[in-house]
């Protein structure tokens, strides 16, 4: 008999989707939060509540497994979803149509996430972990673990390996390579002056926008896996004034580690074109880049192997545009295998739903990762 009951965990992530828990409302995803702290309960799981920093909701870390000197696996999971309190009501009603669960997070990453607790709660109640295991379920991944990314490495330090919990790719494939990104905000102060009058005092930070945005989108290299965008932009107080402000960011996305270091210094080295004009640059490096080393390429092996029992090819995906909290891991050199949740499609948007058919089967195989790798 199968150890895990699709019908059984599909209920569950249908009570998790139905606790609504935008990263940004720190009372909703706290009370997500209480849910994961509800369901890790039990004889041989630690579970640790600890606050997430100012303006994040709390981090739920379990602790299982047994004391002796193997260095732990780490998982990761996020409980936030990028979805607003009412969409459930409004725009994604929670609903089962056929194979498909409907509802905001029930992909990206709730079903993933009660997956791997179920998992978790199996292997230890059968005492089947024959390494430690630290769980984390953060409140923040969907802005960039701006509050937790400091706790994910500390955690992160001497584990063996991670496995991160995002939904899984179309075919049921796995993420082994994360592009990184970063996102800088540009403010350009020139002089500001009367449009009829002023022409030869004034110094617009918007005709200095225009300069910058064309040097910075030139830095794009398809072949390098650079991408850069210029998504917003504000500037000048009226038509008929030389403007002293303007404002916009900027979006790069990065293959190579080598790159986030290049373009970081070429954003904070920009040069005006009109010399009085004064550029300040703000921002970071939000996410390195997650590149397939060979240990990546070893572990992703095994966990084939290990997926082959049950049927599942496990594929990798070569390389996934969005970045995830592994991207933080596998920068630090620790092997990373991401993309172990839940089948489905739509992340993000108002079609979101996961496959729940399969949803027994990848449980199974987070339960033989977690006591086999
Ligand atoms: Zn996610």
């Amino acid at each position: 008999m199968a150890r895990f009951d699709s019908e059984a965990i599909a209920e569950k992530i249908t009570r998790w989707v139905s606790c609504e828990s935008p990263s940004r409302d720190i009372a909703a995803v706290n009370q997500m939060q209480d849910i994961v702290e509800a369901d890790l309960a039990a004889p041989g799981i630690a579970v640790e509540r600890l606050p997430g920093g100012e303006g994040a909701a709390d981090v739920v870390i379990a602790r299982a497994g047994p004391a002796n000197n193997q260095p732990p696996v780490l998982v990761l999971s996020h409980v936030d979803t990028v979805h607003p309190i009412g969409t459930i009501e409004r725009d994604l009603p929670l609903r089962s149509e056929g194979e498909r669960l409907y509802g905001p997070g029930a992909l990206d990453m709730k079903g993933g996430a009660v997956m791997g607790l179920a998992a978790l709660r199996a292997a230890v109640a059968d005492d089947a972990l024959r390494r430690p295991v630290i769980y984390m379920f953060t409140p923040d991944e969907e802005i960039g673990a701006i509050h937790t990314r400091g706790l994910i490495e500390a955690m992160a330090r001497g584990v063996s390996h991670v496995l991160v919990t995002e939904p899984a790719r179309p075919g049921g494939r796995v993420v082994t390579a994360r592009r990184g990104s970063g996102r800088f905000d540009v403010y350009l102060r020139g002089i500001p002056a009367h449009s009829g009058s002023g022409q030869e005092i004034g110094r617009s930070a918007i005709r200095e926008a225009a300069h910058q945005i064309l040097r910075i989108e030139a830095a794009a290299d398809a072949e390098r896996g650079i991408s850069v965008t210029v998504g917003l932009i504000k500037g000048g107080t009226a038509s008929n004034t030389i403007p002293e402000h303007a404002w916009f960011n900027v979006d790069f996305r990065i293959t190579h580690p080598a790159d986030a270091d290049r373009m970081e210094a070429f954003i904070r080295g920009l040069e005006p074109v009109d010399p009085d004009v004064a550029i300040t640059v703000e921002g970071c490096i939000t996410r390195p880049p997650y590149a397939k080393s060979p240990a990546i390429a070893e572990l992703h092996g095994r966990v084939q192997e290990i997926g082959a029992e049950l049927g599942l090819p496990l594929e990798e995906l070569p390389l996934a545009g969005g970045g995830s909290d592994g991207n933080f891991t596998a920068a630090m050199g620790i092997p990373t295998i991401d993309g172990l949740g839940i089948e489905g499609a739509g992340a993000h948007t108002l079609e979101e739903h996961a496959i729940i058919t399969s949803v027994g089967q990848r449980t199974e195989l987070m339960y033989r990762l977690l006591t086999r790798l």
